[in-house]
């Protein structure tokens, strides 16, 4: 899905992108109470033309991608769909070593769709529902999206900025104006809620407070190079193949630095690049087929014989289930 939005939208930091067109896919067929709730989700292209000025490295760009998805359910769901997401959400920020997440409600802005009466309701819904998912929020007044209230998931980096990651909507309006129904179980007709939502929200921003939270220095199973393997003498080369060759098999994110220069420059460099582990291998390693392990941050090596430390390295890169 590929959506422009403009500057009038930059203060929603997650705006509707893929929003209707799941309405759309929602509306083929009729759907029965029973297929509720219907959940769907994409990772969606969003541009916003941010003024120079308000761009931020990759924290505010003027392309980004989002883990969008909606939710369609009965109102009767709404709690039980915003406590399953609450846990999903508190899950994946823990799995990235998040635990401080700050909540934010905010309610029905100046400019906005629905009647009073609906934006009652759906407030009260969501508020009841983070209620139910154990949550504290702060009211952040008048800062709701203009279909509907909205639970915005706060982290802050490293050095005490706020960033808006998570989201969750509760929207009465849209599938009103895109005449989303379905047969209840008394078999009248009746309007779906939906329930926009974000886990992450933007990719780039979430990957910027990801690198700013551990300075650069990630868990081994989330670094984009996990392993250097580098050479004490070119003699070792081939050997230092192999060894990548069985990390690699072993699904571990492996490189290889065969390069003419010093072992201490090598190993200088590579922890500046904050690579987690460094094998290193000379002649003596090559004949007993075993690797010396350097750890990122560490001032001692281990020699370990090759297959268990491919098999330690492999269980320790795995990542949280
Ligand atoms: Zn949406």
């Amino acid at each position: 899905m590929f959506t422009i939005t403009t500057q009038d939208d930059r203060h929603l930091a997650v705006k509707p992108m893929n929003c209707p067109c799941h309405v759309q896919i929602f509306r083929q067929g009729i759907k029965s109470y029973r297929d509720l709730p219907l959940r769907m989700a994409e990772f969606g292209s969003c541009h916003r033309y941010e003024p120079s000025g308000a761009l931020h490295g990759i924290m505010r760009v003027r392309a980004f991608t989002q883990d969008d998805a909606h939710i369609f359910c009965t109102e009767d769901q709404i709690t039980s769909e915003t406590v399953a997401f609450c846990h999903l959400l508190k899950e994946v920020y823990q799995d990235f070593g998040f635990t401080d997440v700050r909540v934010k409600f905010s309610d029905r802005p100046a400019k906005r769709a629905g009647s009073d009466e609906t934006w009652d309701k759906a407030e009260s819904a969501l508020l009841e529902a983070a209620r139910a998912a154990g949550l504290e929020t702060v009211l952040n007044p008048g800062e709701g999206a203009f279909y509907g209230p909205k639970l915005e998931f706060v982290l802050r980096d490293a050095i005490g900025r706020d960033w808006q990651c998570g989201t969750l909507q509760v929207d009465f309006v849209l599938p009103e104006r895109l005449d989303a129904a379905y047969v209840a179980e008394d078999g009248s007709k009746k309007r779906p809620v939906m329930l926009h939502r974000a886990i992450l929200g933007s990719f780039e921003r979430f990957i910027g407070i990801l690198i700013e939270n551990f300075s650069g220095r990630f868990p081994l199973w989330l670094a984009p190079v996990q392993v250097v393997v580098t050479t004490i003498v070119s003699d070792a080369d081939d050997y230092a193949r192999e060894v990548q060759a069985a990390l690699r098999a072993a699904g571990l994110r492996a490189e290889l630095d065969l390069r003419n220069e010093k072992i201490n420059y090598k190993v200088r460099e590579h922890s500046v690049a904050k690579v987690p582990v460094l094998l290193v291998v000379g002649k003596r390693e090559a004949e007993n087929r075993a690797v010396a392990i350097r750890r990122l941050g560490g001032s001692d090596q281990e020699i370990v014989a090759l297959d268990q430390a491919v098999a330690t390295l492999a269980k320790e890169s795995a990542p949280p289930v």
